[in-house]
């Protein structure tokens, strides 16, 4: 069936949920929000376009779900808490199925997480979704990029490395492996752990790019360096049946698209960590050091190629 846009922004606005803080939601010009008193805004926002951020074929649920999950990413990597998001589409064709398929898996998680869509842009166009998302977080208490120090260790959630794996086998041409899939198609924002390291790490960032380019902008922004392990780095079940030890290795440090925590704590701090990693129950792996110096080392991987990065 094909729609006009209001038909599809209508489509859109019947399964918005509501918050106390929307004052003014979908349907006119502007939302307007209000922010609780004392709390700084977290603003972040990311585009997924067809072919370069997912592949063409990537059923439409699993690219709502994975639009809004890697900006959830971004918020939990500053220890914020989602409220707010705006949703700009642009869509080859006013496709009604399409976009039903994709507000259950973009209000799915959104539902997980309790942030409102509170307005947004539909336009025709090649297949890209962008959205910006909003979250609170205390002044001062935010995850930065730039609080790591010299002797402060190194830990990353999850395992790493399953969402580039099964990129790798599609590009292979490959069965995929199903739980490698799923990691690529619905990741896992650590919002809950983010909110938790505040207080405790040093420094955070989500990796999406790969844990050695993602790290490094920890390094740069602080001035300092690290050391990693690539024993250390966690590995799923599935990726360790997938690939063979080197390539596994190298998939872990760096490929991308995981959208595990990478953070930084200081030693004192690292009962507090595993505590954490006890009480959300999300392994927490120590994967190497902060040392004074600047760049990234991983002791036992053979020559990598470094992060994704568009126009390079
Ligand atoms: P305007 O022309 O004033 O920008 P639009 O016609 O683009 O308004 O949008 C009408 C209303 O629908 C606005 O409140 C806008 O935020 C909302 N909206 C449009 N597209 C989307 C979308 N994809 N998701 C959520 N809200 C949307
Ligand atoms: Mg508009």
């Amino acid at each position: 069936m094909s729609e006009g846009e209001f038909d599809l922004i209508a489509r859109i606005r019947r399964r918005i949920a509501v918050r106390d803080d929307v004052a003014l939601g979908i349907g006119d010009d502007c939302a307007l929000l209000a922010p609780p008193p004392g709390m700084q805004l977290a603003v972040t926002m990311d585009t997924l376009n067809a072919g370069v951020h997912f592949p063409a074929d990537t059923a439409p649920a699993d690219i709502g779900w994975k639009a809004l999950a890697v900006n959830l990413s971004d918020l939990a990597a500053m220890g914020a808490q989602p409220a707010w998001c705006t949703l700009a589409l642009s869509l080859p064709q006013a496709d009604a199925a399409w976009l039903e398929a994709f507000c259950d898996g973009f209000f799915a998680l959104a539902q997980q997480h309790g942030i409102a869509l509170v307005g947004g842009d539909t336009t025709r166009g090649p297949l890209s979704i962008g959205i910006a998302a909003h979250g609170f977080v205390e002044p001062g208490m935010a995850l930065r990029r730039d609080g790591a120090r010299a002797g402060d260790e190194v830990w990353v959630s999850g395992t790493l490395g399953d969402a580039a794996g099964a990129l790798a086998q599609w590009q292979a041409g490959a069965a995929i492996a199903p739980p490698l899939r799923a990691r690529l198609d619905r990741p896992t924002p650590r919002v809950a752990l983010g909110r938790a390291l505040r207080g405790i790490a040093s420094a955070c960032i989500d990796v999406s790019d790969g844990l050695l380019a993602d790290l490094a902008h920890i390094t740069r922004a602080s001035g300092v360096g690290a050391d990693i392990e690539a024993d250390a780095l966690p590995a799923s079940d599935a990726l360790r049946e997938t690939f063979a030890i080197d390539a596994m290795r190298r998939l872990q440090a760096t490929g991308g698209d995981d959208y595990e925590l990478c953070f930084t704590a200081p030693a004192s701090r690292r009962e507090a960590v595993q505590a954490l990693a006890a009480r959300l129950r999300l392994p927490l792996a120590r994967i190497g050091r902060i040392v004074a110096g600047n760049g990234v080392h991983c002791a036992g991987l053979g020559p990598v190629v470094p992060g994704y990065q568009h126009f390079a």
